[in-house]
């Protein structure tokens, strides 16, 4: 009886997956009071406060670093407006 002999096993790609941002913060700056909670507590220096208004006359956060960003959602947990927050969107489910 010929053995079948499994050559197929090949090294894992799905490690290359994982480079990349692994999230990313979405900004409504009309909600925004320009607090600057988020640009302190992500721990991925990911956002810095805009010189731009919005129309309300408040500084609003914008993205400088949004390869580092992991979803990790500290930026929404701080914001006292609901002016932002972090998704998921990179790497591998489960
Ligand atoms: S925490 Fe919220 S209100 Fe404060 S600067 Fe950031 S987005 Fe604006
Ligand atoms: S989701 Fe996390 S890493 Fe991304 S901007 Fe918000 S606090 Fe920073």
């Amino acid at each position: 009886m010929p053995a079948e002999v499994n050559s197929a096993i090949k090294p894992s790609e799905e490690v290359k997956e994982r480079k990349g941002p692994k999230g990313c913060p979405v900004i409504t700056t009309e909600r925004c009071k320009g607090c600057g909670f988020c640009v302190e507590f992500c721990p991925s220096n990911v956002l810095r406060m805009s010189r731009s208004f919005n129309s309300k006359g408040y500084h609003h956060p914008e993205i400088v670093n949004a390869e580092a960003c992991t979803g990790c959602d500290l930026c929404g947990v701080y914001c006292p407006d609901f002016a932002i927050y972090g998704i998921r969107t990179g790497g591998r489910k489960g």
